[in-house]
């Protein structure tokens, strides 16, 4: 027998998330940009608030947020950019390499920040910086953003691939830029790959463990069944697994708790991690947009070093 209060308690639970994910909803507008190469002005999208509630296998942040954020590309010159990422001699730098070679007529209609990656790659940026550019490449190219091509999320997939290999063991990202080439690999169907990268993982007994295990368990599971799809990470908490007997009244109300818990969780990260915009590396800081709001920008890496890329996904 249900009892009254219980669904009293549900309705509020409810509500409750109802209010609360709609102050953390996130909010996007068009905004006026000067390009910092060829001084045109045009309008283009942008992020002024939203919040991340976990992240996928990759690393990928979810939430009431665009995913990456939105930056910029200048349609005259094709120059992309964001807020103060580039000092002004980097900018000369880029135009000059761009005379030699022009990355926007060679390979057109990549996502923006493909492009970002690669003049990033011209002033010399960190490998790390380089290879989170072009993951955001690689989701930048989803159905989200309308723009989902299964040939280019197979070339943006090896590109990043690519980066990934070239870092150092010795780099204090270096376990965690490994997972995300495992998910990377799986998610490409390079199955036979993704094994031997778990291999390679379990070798590393010093980070082969725990939490970690749970999310090479969830990898081989994926893998086994072919599966390509984007997954978040593990939950952390214990799945009850002695429902099957239970009546299905039973089974169905802690189905609905467990969906409850589960939004209040998000709900109280979402509070704690609620974003807040912060200057991208080499940049002095935000300035604000035409329209007088402050941009809002996930798309440095999350703080690297010390193995805190995945401590912060968690
Ligand atoms: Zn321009």
């Amino acid at each position: 027998m249900i009892e009254y209060t219980y669904m009293k308690k549900l309705v509020f639970f409810i509500f409750f998330v109802v209010i609360v994910t709609n102050i953390f909803a996130s909010t996007l507008g068009d905004d006026e940009y000067t390009c910092p190469l060829c001084g045109m002005k045009f309008k283009s999208r942008t992020s002024y608030s939203g919040y991340i509630e976990g992240r996928n296998l990759d690393l990928r942040p979810y939430g009431a947020i665009m995913i990456p954020s939105p930056i910029h590309k200048c349609p005259n010159c094709n120059f992309v950019f964001n807020n103060n990422f580039f000092t002004g001699n980097e900018i000369m730098t880029i135009e000059e390499a761009l005379k030699k070679n022009n990355i926007f007529e060679k390979e057109s209609d990549m996502p923006k920040y493909y492009y970002l990656a690669r003049e990033a790659e011209i002033v010399n940026r960190n490998l790390t910086d380089i290879i989170w550019l072009f993951l955001s490449a690689v989701w930048e190219n989803s159905p989200e953003w309308g723009n989902e091509d299964e040939t280019k999320k197979n070339k943006l997939i090896n590109i990043t691939i690519e980066y990934i290999n070239k870092l150092n063991k010795t780099d204090e990202s270096y376990n965690e830029y490994q997972l995300i080439k495992l998910d990377l690999l799986r998610r490409s169907g390079q199955f036979i790959e993704a094994m031997e990268q778990i291999k390679k993982i379990k070798k590393n007994k010093e980070f082969y463990k725990d939490y970690i295990i749970k999310i090479i368990d969830l990898q081989i599971e994926l893998i086994k069944m072919k599966n390509q799809e984007e997954h978040p990470l593990p939950s952390k908490e214990i799945i009850e697994q002695s429902n099957v007997k239970k009546h299905w009244i039973l089974r169905f109300f802690n189905f609905i708790k467990n969906i409850i818990i589960k939004i209040i969780e998000n709900a109280k990260t979402a509070f704690n991690k609620a974003v807040t915009a912060s200057p991208p590396n080499g940049g002095s800081g935000y300035t604000k947009t035409q329209s007088g709001l402050r941009p809002l920008c996930v798309f440095v890496p999350p703080h690297l070093g010390q193995g805190s890329l995945l401590r912060n996904a968690l």
